[in-house]
C-alpha cells in the first residue's frame, strides 16, 4: 500500500451548549464548551479528525501554521511528527503538546481508515468493548435561559446524583468541588455518597486547599467508598505530605501530566492514581506509554476529561479499550452536553458505560451541518473566561484558597447565549 501524505490541515472552532453552567475551583464553564475541530486531509482524499480544547482565531492560526511543517509528511510517521513539531527542548519556547495531540488523533484516524481497523487495533487491540464512566457531578448555576439545572444546596447535590444514576446507570460518582468552604462540601459529599449506596465516589477540589486542610478532609472521608481523592493540593511535595496522613488513594491530573513528572512520582511517590488525558499528554499513544510506566510501578490509572466533544471522546474510548490497568471508571464531561458535532449525535451511555467505536479509524464522522451551526454560534458568542466566575466579577481564587463562594447565595447569573 502506498503511503499517504498530508495535503491540508483545517481547523474550525465551535461552541456547543451545556445543560447548565458548571462551577469549579477556578471559575466556571459558562454554559458551553469551546473546542477546535481539526481535519487532516491526505493526498488520496482521506480526512482524519482531531479535537483540541479552547479555540478561536489563535488556535485556528496555530494549526494553519503547522502546514509549513507537515504538508507532504507521511501520516504513518507519528514519532517523526512528534519531534518535528513538539521536540521537548524546542518546546521550551513554543509548547505544542496539545496541538500534536489533535494532529495525532487525526493521523491515527486516517491510518485506521486506510487499514480498515479501529484505532484501538493499531494500539494493541481492545481488551474491553465498553469503557465504564463515572458521573461527573458539578455544582451548577441555573441555566439562564430556563432557570433549570441549579446544583448548589445539599438536596440538589443528592437529587442530581440520583437522577444521573437513574438516567445513565453510573456506578461511580465524581464530585467536582473547591467552590464552597470545604466543611460545607464535606457535608455535600457525604450526602452524595449516602444517596448512591454501593457505588464508588471520588472528590476533586482542583488543588485549591492547604496541605493541612487536605489532611483534615481526607481523614474525614476515610470511611466512604472512595475511588480516590483527586488533587486536594497543588504540587508533588504537598501531595506527598497529604499521602503521609490520609488513607485514601490520591489521584492527579494536575501535577503528573508528562513523563518527567511521572518519573519523579515513580521515584518518590506522591500520587497513587494517574489520570491520563489524551490532550495533555500529547496523544493517545503517549497515554498508552504512560499507562505502561504506571503498570510497571503498580500505580493506578484512569482517564481524565478536559471537556470533550465526540472526537475527543472517541480517543478516550480507544485508550480505555487497550490499557490493561484501567483501574477505575473514566471521567467524562460528556453527559453535560446538549449536542455533538458527530454523525448520529451524542454517543449513548448504557449501564454507565459507552461502547468503543468499531468502525475504521476513530469510528466517528463529522456532521458538517452541526459543525457549521456551532461554528456560527462560536462566531456570535466568542470565547469565555474559564478562570472567571460570571456571578463574582473581580474574584481571584488563591492557592490555597479561602475566598469561597457562598452556598446560600441563590442569585442568578447573566450569561449571553
Ligand atoms: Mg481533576
Amino acid at each position: 500500500m502506498q503511503s499517504a501524505r498530508i495535503r491540508d490541515i483545517r481547523a474550525t472552532t465551535v461552541t456547543v451548549p451545556l445543560l447548565a453552567p458548571l462551577r469549579h475551583a477556578n471559575g466556571c464553564h459558562w454554559g458551553r464548551f469551546v473546542r477546535t475541530i481539526v481535519e487532516v486531509e491526505t493526498d488520496d482524499g482521506a480526512i482524519g479528525l482531531g479535537e483540541m480544547g479552547g479555540g478561536g482565531e489563535s488556535a485556528e492560526a496555530v494549526f494553519r501554521a503547522m502546514k509549513s511543517y507537515l504538508l507532504g509528511h507521511e501520516v504513518a510517521r507519528l514519532e517523526e511528527m512528534r519531534f518535528l513539531i513538539a521536540n521537548p527542548t524546542a518546546s521550551l519556547y513554543n509548547n505544542r503538546t496539545q496541538v500534536l495531540a489533535a494532529l495525532e488523533f487525526a493521523c491515527l484516524d486516517i491510518l485506521g481508515q486506510r487499514w480498515g481497523v479501529p484505532v484501538c487495533d493499531i494500539l494493541g487491540g481492545r481488551l474491553r468493548d465498553r469503557v465504564p464512566f463515572a458521573a461527573y457531578c458539578f455544582f451548577r448555576y441555573p441555566d439562564p435561559r430556563t432557570g433549570a439545572g441549579e446544583v448548589r444546596t445539599v438536596d440538589q447535590v443528592v437529587a442530581n446524583a440520583v437522577a444521573l444514576k437513574k438516567d445513565y446507570g453510573f456506578t461511580s460518582f465524581k464530585m467536582k468541588a473547591g467552590v464552597f468552604h470545604p466543611d460545607w462540601e464535606l457535608e455535600a459529599y457525604r450526602a452524595l455518597a449516602a444517596a448512591v449506596p454501593g457505588c464508588n465516589v471520588r472528590f476533586d477540589p482542583n488543588g485549591a486547599w492547604s496541605t493541612e486542610q487536605a489532611i483534615r478532609f481526607g481523614q474525614a472521608i476515610e470511611g466512604l467508598r472512595n475511588d480516590y481523592l483527586e488533587d486536594p493540593v497543588y504540587g508533588l511535595a504537598g501531595m506527598r505530605r497529604v499521602r503521609e496522613f490520609v488513607r485514601v488513594p490520591l489521584a492527579t491530573n494536575t501535577v503528573v501530566v508528562n513523563f518527567e513528572q511521572l518519573a519523579a512520582n515513580a521515584l518518590d511517590t506522591a500520587c497513587d492514581v494517574i489520570l491520563l488525558d489524551t490532550t495533555f499528554w500529547g496523544g493517545i499513544r503517549a497515554c498508552v506509554k504512560a499507562a505502561g510506566v504506571c503498570e510497571t510501578f503498580q500505580l493506578g490509572v484512569a482517564v481524565h476529561s478536559s471537556g470533550e466533544l465526540g472526537i475527543q471522546l472517541a480517543t478516550m474510548l480507544h485508550l480505555g479499550a487497550v490499557i490493561p490497568n484501567l483501574s477505575f471508571a473514566a471521567d467524562a464531561h460528556y453527559h453535560h452536553l446538549t449536542d455533538d458535532i458527530i454523525e448520529g449525535g451524542l454517543l449513548p451511555y448504557e449501564s454507565g458505560s459507552i461502547a468503543v467505536p468499531t468502525g475504521p479509524g476513530l469510528g466517528v464522522r463529522l456532521n458538517r451541518e452541526k459543525l457549521r451551526e456551532y461554528a456560527e454560534l462560536y462566531k456570535r458568542l466568542g470565547g469565555y473566561p474559564y478562570d472567571q466566575d460570571p456571578a463574582r466579577p473581580g474574584w481571584t481564587p488563591l492557592i490555597p484558597n479561602d475566598r469561597w463562594a457562598d452556598p446560600l447565595d441563590a442569585s442568578e447569573v447573566k450569561i449571553p447565549y
